[in-house]
């Protein structure tokens, strides 16, 4: 059978779900290599079963799970997309996996004690994410963190074989190469806990900010900013936009080849995050006090954010100013006659 501990040499990766809506899976099918299988099998990947992607189904895919967890399988990695749903009082019966009559957080716990590595896909699994907004009916919570409190599912204290945490994909959903790079690195043995952030997402990419490499970067420098969804200026000061204080390398590993929240008009709202699902006031818009934004650039000073603005704002050239509230570019950049080195 796939993934038989007698195959050696390739990394036996299962994916289950949990509380989640499923869009962790359906960005993974976006990988710029484009066939999924084929990436993942030149990484020595195996991928033992997964929910969409393979056709086992009922009692063969329960056999698969079966005999990664009584040992007959090898299981090196086990991926959970979707928060963890404990409720109702810690029974764990708001998600029964199917077939088994056994709740999904059972079967999470047991495979996790077989695994070699866990890794949390999507913020969901490792924060608990939207599963766990609002009232929280399900319980819901990341394997190794619930918001910001390290704890979840396996607690604070779980480690895996070789000492790393729950690897925390982040990411809502996280960008298919962050999930495919991080099953490639853990196959390779490439990742330590060195390579892992304060809150156990892969540094390779929670150590940029979104904002890098946005195309609004110019307007941000002025401080010129949009006031409606259309306008072309930075989305900070009005629109909600979270970016310079978001780790992800959004806006310059882009998604789909071309995109980017910010390059489709949205504002980034920091889904890497824990609790980011919410906010305390709507997505789109930027809580102030006395004109100036409550969250501030990362690293900055709010004294030197303030001086810095006005300065800015005191030198926005008319072509950044005007551009900004438009919806097109409405003044062209202007073109130097003279004085050219
Ligand atoms: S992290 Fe986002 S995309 Fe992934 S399952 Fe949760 S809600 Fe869906
Ligand atoms: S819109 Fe957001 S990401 Fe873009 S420049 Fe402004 S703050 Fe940075």
């Amino acid at each position: 059978m796939p993934g038989d501990s007698s195959a050696g040499g390739r990394l036996n990766v299962l994916w289950l779900q949990s509380g989640g809506c499923g869009g962790c899976s359906m960005s993974l099918l976006g990988s710029k290599a484009g066939d999924l299988h084929r990436t993942l099998a030149g990484a020595g990947v195996e991928l033992l079963w997964h929910p969409s992607l393979s056709e086992a189904s009922g009692a063969e895919a329960l056999e698969v799970w079966r005999a990664c967890a009584d040992g007959r399988t090898r299981l090196d990695v086990l991926c959970l997309e979707g928060a963890v749903l404990r409720g109702p009082a810690g029974t764990g019966r708001f998600h029964l996996a199917a077939g088994t009559g056994e709740p999904m957080m059972a079967w999470v716990r047991r495979l996790a004690a077989r695994a070699r590595q866990v890794v949390a896909v999507g913020t969901c699994a490792a924060f608990g994410g939207m599963s766990s907004g609002g009232g929280n009916p399900a319980d819901a919570c990341g394997l190794q963190y619930e918001g910001d409190a390290p704890g979840g599912l396996l607690g604070a204290e779980w480690r895996a074989p070789d000492g790393l945490p729950v690897v925390n994909v982040a990411g809502c959903p996280p960008h298919p190469d962050w999930m495919v790079e991080t099953l490639v690195a853990l196959g390779m043995g490439a990742l330590g806990p060195a390579d892992l952030d304060r809150l156990g997402r892969p540094r390779a990419y929670a150590d940029q900010l979104v904002h890098h490499g946005c195309p609004r970067n110019e307007y941000y420098e002025f401080k010129a900013s949009a006031h409606r969804p259309s306008d072309l200026g930075c989305l900070m000061e009005n629109m909600g936009c979270k970016a310079t204080q978001a780790h992800a390398d959004c806006n310059t590993r882009l998604w789909n080849g071309s995109g980017s929240c910010l390059r489709g008009g949205f504002a980034c709202i920091d889904c890497t995050a824990p609790g980011f699902e919410e906010p305390g006031h709507p997505f789109a818009a930027t809580p102030k006090v006395a004109g100036i934004p409550i969250a501030l650039p990362i690293d900055m000073p709010k004294a030197w954010f303030v001086a810095l603005a006005a300065l800015s704002k005191s030198a926005t050239p008319r072509r950044v100013r005007e551009n900004a509230v438009a919806d097109h570019p409405l003044v062209p950049p202007g073109i130097r006659t003279a004085g050219r080195k």
